[in-house]
């Protein structure tokens, strides 16, 4: 750490201290050219990773997002909002401890279907469906409101149809 009066690159530590939660480690320094004191303040810099797809474009993690694509999955599912946030949260947390800069969307995917999974498995059926044929979890969004968009009798949480209409989705 160089000393911010004289530049000089050897200062030493005259004391460490962490705050009560033990978050913020905080040291008193003095530069050992020109004997004057500072305090520098380490803690730990945890960043969401960039999401990668696969067309290679890259875009800055989204909570919302990501909320709002499992909240679509769960439409009208006996899962309350709590559980939801719960599964968001454990999701943020894996990627965060993965400790990359950038993260393929693939892996965002799974992570969601292994949340659906364990939440109610008609969401994971129809994200599932939907999500195999698709890159991301935005564009399973996309997806699903339109087929949720689309008139239908008696049936409220059958998973997206199977048939040739599919393609139009983009295979
Ligand atoms: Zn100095």
């Amino acid at each position: 750490m160089k000393c911010p009066f004289c530049g000089d690159p050897n200062t030493q530590v005259t004391d460490t201290r962490e705050n009560d939660d033990g978050e913020v480690v905080r040291r008193r320094r003095r530069c050992v050219h020109c004997d004057k004191r500072f305090t520098t303040y380490e803690r730990i810099d945890l960043k969401m990773p960039h999401i990668v797809k696969r067309n290679g474009n890259r875009s800055d993690f989204d909570h919302a997002k990501l909320s709002d694509s499992m909240k679509l999955a769960l439409r009208k599912r006996p899962v309350t909002t709590e559980a939801l946030e719960q599964a968001v949260d454990r999701i943020e947390a894996r990627l965060l401890a993965m400790g990359e800069n950038e993260v393929a969307s693939e892996k965002i995917g799974e992570l969601v279907m292994k949340e659906l999974k364990k939440l109610d498995k008609v969401a994971y059926i129809r994200f599932a469906s939907v999500y195999r044929n698709f890159a991301d979890v935005d564009e399973f969004s996309e997806v699903i409101r339109e087929v949720q968009s689309r008139p239908k009798r008696g049936r409220t949480s059958s998973p997206p149809p199977a048939d040739p209409e599919n393609d139009l989705f983009g295979n």
